[in-house]
């Protein structure tokens, strides 16, 4: 079998691991030229993902890349202290914290290390399938058949819309995320906590061993949208989020101390009616996202890789194959996109 994953960001880097170790022969095209990720932003792996990872034989260089989270705790904007919680259960895996570049591209080198190609440069335009495979379309005109294509290409995914044309586009959750990295031991705070603070921002920080600060703040506005995202300015968004934390003296340090304060909307994918159509299928946010909340994206991407290997492996053909993914993942990913929704709602 000839698999071709577009998309080589958290799901298709981890699809190809397993799949290759089945003996499934796979190629990963990625549309970007050079790295698939920005550098700005942590993410956090919940316990299920970093289980995913051992699945997957990637926790070892995941682990080395990436520091532990051992509680959480959340304030209030006087600084009074609501709540304290480890996070993970006696003797898991535990939670751990990287940037999502560092992840993408620990991954990426784990799938070129055991001989998987990546071919950066190569956006995925359309397909074509036939009676007994299909053929993945690039925008420089080439193309590449196998027996199944993979749309592991994000949330803004080009597989979603050529599966079903009239499928829902992200919602805007109402809330834009800034978030950052101050390198001055700006706030005092022990590592391995997630801080959270309820104030004029939904305020989460995380202090590491060398005093620098990891954080995110979100925030409730109006849509930006991605041209004035990419338009910046970086300066204007640093200005409108001091403000909103001005009687924060401790958040504030952390705010003035970024030097590049980046911004997103958050947005969420909820029940996409089509995952998979003859040989193709979406995975990862191509398929569900979850608003930030509930900081599962990445880890739910990773155990939709483990179980669509799986089913590759184990089914007699691709549309068995599907059907088995689907009963295993839908129920569990459309649950945390809802869970999220919620949070998010509240903050
Ligand atoms: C600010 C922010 C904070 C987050 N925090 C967390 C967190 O704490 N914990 C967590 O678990 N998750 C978090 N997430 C979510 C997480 O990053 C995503 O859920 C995860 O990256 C999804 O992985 P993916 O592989 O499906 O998509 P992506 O990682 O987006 O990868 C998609 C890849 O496909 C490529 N691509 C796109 N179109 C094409 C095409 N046509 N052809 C070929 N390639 C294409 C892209 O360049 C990219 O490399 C956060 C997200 C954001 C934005």
């Amino acid at each position: 079998m000839v698999v071709i994953i577009a998309g080589a960001g958290i799901a298709g880097t981890a699809l190809a691991l397993p799949l290759h170790e089945a003996g499934i022969q796979v190629t990963v095209r990625e549309a970007h030229p050079e790295s698939s990720a920005d550098a700005g932003a942590f993410l956090t792996l919940a316990e299920n993902g970093m289980r995913a990872l051992t699945q997957l034989g990637a926790d070892g260089p995941v682990t080395a890349a990436s520091a532990p989270l051992l509680r959480m705790r959340v304030s209030s904007a006087d600084g009074t202290q609501l709540a304290t919680a480890p996070l993970g259960e006696p003797g898991g895996p535990g939670y751990r914290y990287l940037t999502r570049a560092r992840l993408c591209a620990v991954l990426q080198h784990e799938v070129q290390a055991r001989g998987i190609e990546i071919r950066r440069g190569e956006r995925l335009v359309g397909f074509e399938p036939d009676p007994c495979g299909v053929t993945a379309v690039f925008a420089d005109g080439s193309r590449a058949r196998g027996d199944v294509l993979v749309g592991a290409d994000g949330l803004r995914s080009t597989v979603r819309g050529l599966l079903d044309p009239a499928a829902a586009p992200p919602r805007y959750v109402g809330q834009r995320v800034f978030y950052g990295y101050s390198p001055d031991p700006a706030i005092a705070g022990e590592p391995g906590t997630l801080q959270f603070v309820r104030g004029a921002a939904a305020f989460g920080y995380i202090v590491t061993r060398q005093a620098g600060t990891w954080w995110f703040a979100r925030v409730t506005a109006e849509e930006l949208g991605r041209d004035r995202i990419a338009a910046g300015p970086t300066d204007g968004w640093k200005d409108q989020l001091t403000a909103l934390l001005r009687d924060d003296p401790g958040l504030l340090a952390i705010v003035r101390g970024t030097e590049r304060v980046l911004v997103t909307d958050a947005y969420d994918l909820a029940n996409v009616r089509t995952w998979h159509r003859d040989r193709t299928i979406v995975i990862g946010d191509a398929a569900h996202a979850a608003s930030p909340a509930t900081g599962q994206g990445a880890s739910m991407a990773l155990e939709d890789a483990v179980a669509l290997a799986g089913a590759l492996r184990d089914e007699a053909d691709p549309a068995a194959a599907f059907a088995v993914y689907e009963e295993l993942r839908r129920e569990r990913v459309e649950a945390n996109t809802a869970a999220s929704a919620s949070m998010s709602a509240r903050t």
